[in-house]
This record gives structure tokens, C-alpha cells and sequence, in this order.
């Protein structure tokens, strides 16, 4: 099972969970290093529409992250708000990495 982190990360990008990570599987489409470079409060603002994702196969389901994000935007795998759509786009952004 892997975490997923939902839609709800668009207009936060805290990357809180970056950091608690132990195995560094959260990317996004914008590279972490500019991201956590911005001030926290800015980066939602400073990158519409953007949200970080869990690799799901690299991501070792230890629910760190979860706790972590001021959004509450994680969820476990079976807990998914909206189904397993949000896995879907994880899965499909981090196949064409
Ligand atoms: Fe990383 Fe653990 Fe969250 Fe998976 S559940 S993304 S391994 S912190």
C-alpha cells in the first residue's frame, strides 16, 4: 500500500512531508530545491495548480508524511477521498519522470 497525497496540496506546497520522508519519494513537477528555497507562505501563490506526489512504488506505507501536512492532504492508499483517482495521477506523473 503507499500513501497519496490529494488535490488538496494545490495552493500549499508546505513540503513538509519532503522532509519526514525516509526514503525520498515525494517529488512534484516543480523541482524541491526551488521549492522549499520560497518562503512557505508564497509557494502556493507562486505555483498555481501545482502539487507534490508520492512515488507509490518506492513510497514504504510508514504514514509519516500524513501527521505532517498542514493541508491534510495525505491519505492512505484505502482511505482516499475521491477513490483511487488521486493514485491514478501519482502513478501517471511519476511513470513519466
Ligand atoms: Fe514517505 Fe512514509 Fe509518506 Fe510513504 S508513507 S511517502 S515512505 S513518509
Amino acid at each position: 500500500m503507499s500513501y497519496v497525497i490529494t488535490s488538496a496540496c494545490v495552493g500549499c506546497l508546505d513540503a513538509a512531508c519532503v522532509e519526514v520522508c525516509p526514503v525520498d519519494c515525494i517529488a512534484g513537477p516543480v523541482s524541491l530545491e526551488e521549492v522549499v528555497a520560497a518562503p512557505r507562505a508564497e509557494r502556493g501563490v507562486r505555483w498555481p495548480g501545482v502539487q507534490l506526489f508520492i512515488d507509490p512504488d518506492a513510497c514504504i506505507d510508514c504514514g509519516a508524511c500524513a501527521p505532517a501536512c498542514p493541508a491534510g492532504a495525505i491519505f492512505g492508499e484505502d482511505d482516499l477521498p475521491l477513490g483511487a483517482e488521486d493514485l491514478g495521477r501519482a502513478r501517471a506523473f511519476h511513470a513519466a519522470r
